[in-house]
């Protein structure tokens, strides 16, 4: 390249940074080429700052940019007027942002407004109903219509960019990067993550079943009757385990610790390092979820998932049958877990690749971004 160039990615989320973790350590790889500046909105303020250490990371700012019951609007103006004052304070050549969040329209909106080019990471994943993921699907959308490279993790999502009449010089199918983030944890990380269950007595063998809820959509009546099926199937299954880590948001935190904290079989831990969450995707017999990373990640362990959402923007999944929407109905929850926790664990083991991604995908973005800085003309 000409010159070192200036690259700030905007993140505030644990997904966000565990996807873009892999593509910032790939662009340090080369100093000479790229600067990068990390800004952090903390959206997610603990959980982000947890994960980013955990990547020997740190942010160059923190924006402290969430306060206790918001409106979107409120946090949205707050992120955008601190975020205005990093693209004033820096000679910034492009801004990298990833998936749907307050952050990432934020990111790609600032960058928009000083003419700086966006590269969105995980473009294109659609379910095309505004109110399913709330707020994110919108989110998604309109950063697209702002961003000069997107980077699409299947071939699915490319062409619900090219429908929506975005240029194909602009769409690269790269696969995606949370699959990079996986082969980033070394064998003593993993030795690490098997003392951590032994030290808090939780026992790890072949009738583990994980659970995650927390998406906004799922507040309310949903993650009430989540929480019941929850109790049928521990009541059923006595000598399984149940582990939950259970998001801090009180929507659900306070629900799931009054409900079922009682149970023997049911252990409630705090959100887990990521390197521990791995640990037990990978010996999982069965998740159930409603997060989007983990629809991504489980097929590398061969784990079956059953997805508690009513729409997924992530249908590849769905497709080659390794995981499956059963929303946030009570009878269909119970119903397909119980068709994989009355076998044994090696009979339901799935058999396809996982859909999403080789683990290669930061070194295609990095690839693509440099040949787009020398295409360009200054
Ligand atoms: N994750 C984690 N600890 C947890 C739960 C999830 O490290 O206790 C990781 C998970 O492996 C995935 C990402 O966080 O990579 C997913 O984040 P989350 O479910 O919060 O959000 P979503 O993917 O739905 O946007």
């Amino acid at each position: 390249m000409k010159r070192m160039k200036t690259i700030a990615f905007i993140l505030g989320t644990r997904p966000e940074i565990i996807k873009l973790a892999p593509v910032i350590l790939e662009l340090r790889k080369y100093n000479k080429d790229y600067n990068v500046i990390i800004c952090n909105t903390e959206q997610q303020k603990e959980l982000s700052n947890q994960t980013l250490s955990y990547f020997g990371l740190n942010a160059d700012y923190n924006l402290d940019c969430m306060r206790e019951n918001q409106s979107l609007s409120s946090v949205q103006a707050r992120i955008l007027t601190s975020l205005d004052k990093v693209y004033c304070e820096n000679n910034i050549d492009a801004t990298i942002v990833q998936g749907d969040t307050m952050t990432v329209l934020c990111g790609a909106l600032t960058s928009f407004y000083h003419k700086i080019p966006v590269f969105h990471v995980e473009a294109g994943l659609r379910s095309y109903d505004i109110y399913e993921p709330f707020p994110e699907e919108v989110m998604r959308q309109m950063t697209s219509r702002v961003a000069d490279l997107h980077f699409a993790p299947t071939v699915v999502n490319k062409d619900a960019l090219l429908k929506e009449g975005i240029s194909k010089d602009k769409i690269h199918v790269v696969g995606n990067t949370v699959i990079d983030a996986l082969t980033c944890l070394s064998d003593d990380v993993i030795e690490e993550s098997r003392k951590f269950y032994v030290q808090n007595n939780i026992n790890i063998d072949d009738k583990l079943v994980l659970i995650t809820a927390h998406r906004r959509e799922n507040h309310g009546e949903r993650i009430d009757r989540i929480i019941s099926a929850i109790e049928y199937l521990a009541e059923k299954y006595q000598d399984h385990s149940f582990v939950i880590p259970v998001h801090p948001n009180p929507n659900v935190h306070d629900k799931i610790h009054t409900r079922l904290g009682k149970f023997l079989n049911i252990h409630l831990l705090k959100p887990l390092e990521y390197p521990n969450l791995v640990y037990l995707m990978k010996n999982a017999k069965l998740i159930l979820t409603d997060s989007g990373g983990i629809q991504e990640e489980a097929p590398t362990f061969a784990c079956p998932t059953l997805v508690m959402r009513y729409e997924t923007e992530r249908k590849e999944g769905v497709e080659a049958g390794v995981s499956m929407l059963v929303g946030a109905d009570y009878k269909k929850i119970i119903h397909e877990s119980e068709n994989i926790l009355s076998s044994n664990k090696e009979q339901t083991r799935l058999k396809a690749q996982n859909p999403y991604g080789d683990g290669k995908s930061s070194e295609r973005i990095e690839r693509i971004i440099r040949e787009y800085f020398n295409k360009k003309v200054y």
